[in-house]
């Protein structure tokens, strides 16, 4: 059992050749709208993945909002507890993708910013039965950290990934933190330390250990997952694959991982390898939501 709480965005995903210089408009390739955000990609992961998947999280009274509240649904995540922003319009994500599968992303935050305490209450009882919480930053630090709150209380293991990344995260947040999950670029913006080989993942590992999380596990795009709980550390590898968009590969590693790892972390590394077989399908594929495989296609 999986709660995810989190961001949803719209995705207008723009296809060009090349990304443009300052000053310069370049006609593009294609264009294509999908759902996203980091919250609700993870969500869909997971469910996809087979785990029982519960959402926590805003979306405006726009019709991109009811557009988001069906991808959820379609994909089996239960969305009881989205709320709804009467100020605010659903969130939004502008993704450039270049040819090389390469993104640069804009983000309108809109509803997402609005999730509050209020919210997280309501859902309070479906956290304290879940096997793991999962959050991002993509929706308000204080909110998160509350919700990690009431997980802690209960038992609940807590799943942060520290992504987009965020200077100076509020160390309460990190304490509350029991597994972190950044990317390479997320690990040094973190703990001050270029992830480049073995040694600078340890390191980069341990200042994380020192700040209060006993899992780490750093994500390496193609070269796979790095992971360190104090007592084991490893990497392991990506699957070769040609990809061709690369969003939300994380969250799908991440989503299909928590679906998979046991509450007492006991298969820390078969659930990393489920998680690289799910991303490494998802970065064949156009698009954040619609990319996310399920657990009949990550066995096969
Ligand atoms: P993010 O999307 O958050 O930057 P990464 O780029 O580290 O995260 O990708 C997350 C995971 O997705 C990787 O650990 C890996 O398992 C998988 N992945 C990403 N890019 C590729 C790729 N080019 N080939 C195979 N697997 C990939």
């Amino acid at each position: 059992k999986v709660v995810v709480l989190g961001s949803l965005n719209v995705d207008t995903i723009l296809q060009v050749g090349r990304f443009p210089e300052p000053g310069e408009t370049l006609a593009l390739k294609d264009k294509q709208m999908a759902g996203g955000g980091k919250g609700a990609n993870q969500a869909i992961a997971a469910a996809r993945s087979g785990a029982e998947t519960s959402f926590i999280g805003k979306v405006g009274t726009d019709a991109n909002g009811q557009f988001m509240l069906k991808q959820l649904l379609d994909s089996g995540v239960s969305t009881e507890y989205v709320a709804t922003s009467k100020v605010a319009d659903t969130g939004q994500a502008f993704v450039m993708l270049e040819n090389t599968g390469e993104n640069r992303i804009l983000i309108y935050g809109g509803s997402n910013a609005e999730l509050n305490e209020d919210d997280v209450n309501k859902a309070a009882e479906k956290i304290q039965q879940a096997d793991f919480i999962v959050a991002q930053l993509e929706t308000p630090l204080e909110t998160t950290k509350y919700a990690f709150e009431i997980a802690k209380q209960a038992g609940i293991k807590t799943i942060l990934n520290p992504a987009p990344a965020v200077k100076n995260l509020p160390k309460e947040l990190i304490q509350l933190t029991d597994v972190i999950t950044p990317n390479e670029t997320e690990a040094e913006i973190l703990t001050g330390v270029t992830v480049v080989d073995d040694a600078s993942m340890k390191e980069a590992a341990q200042r994380l250990h020192k700040m209060g999380v006993q899992t780490v596990i750093i994500t390496l795009g193609s070269k796979g997952v790095y992971y360190d709980d104090g007592d084991v550390s490893g990497i392991v590898p990506a699957f070769k694959v040609h990809a061709i968009d690369t969003t939300a590969a994380g969250d799908t590693f991440l989503g299909s991982f928590s679906s998979e790892l046991k509450p007492d972390l006991s298969n820390l590394k078969e659930a990393i390898m489920y998680g690289n077989k799910a991303s490494s399908l998802a970065v064949q594929k156009m698009g954040a939501q619609p990319s996310i495989p399920t657990r009949k296609e990550v066995l096969k």
